[in-house]
């Protein structure tokens, strides 16, 4: 829960987009779940390697490309962004 409530805005280099991204988690909960049953060691495994890859992506286009909006790039693109409309 920390980790939403410490998230800063973002700039998404797909859509320049600046918002609050949201945690992509890659696989399931599902999986973890199923194979909990039968196979606890790995199950867990699995769960820690989800975590562990967590990343933070756009909440408008789901691109992992974000940067920090005060960086010079940022500036760069959303003038840019600006220019073209
Ligand atoms: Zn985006």
């Amino acid at each position: 829960m920390f980790m939403y409530m410490f998230r800063k805005p973002k700039l998404c280099t797909q859509c320049l987009e600046v918002g609050k991204p949201k945690v992509h988690t890659p696989g399931s909960i599902l999986i973890t779940l199923i194979l909990l049953i039968p196979f606890f060691i790995p199950a867990i495994v699995y769960e820690i390697w989800r975590v562990t890859n967590r990343k933070y992506a756009c909440a408008c286009c789901g691109s992992f490309e974000l940067i920090p909006p005060e960086s010079k790039r940022a500036k760069q693109l959303l003038s840019a962004g600006k220019v073209a409309g």
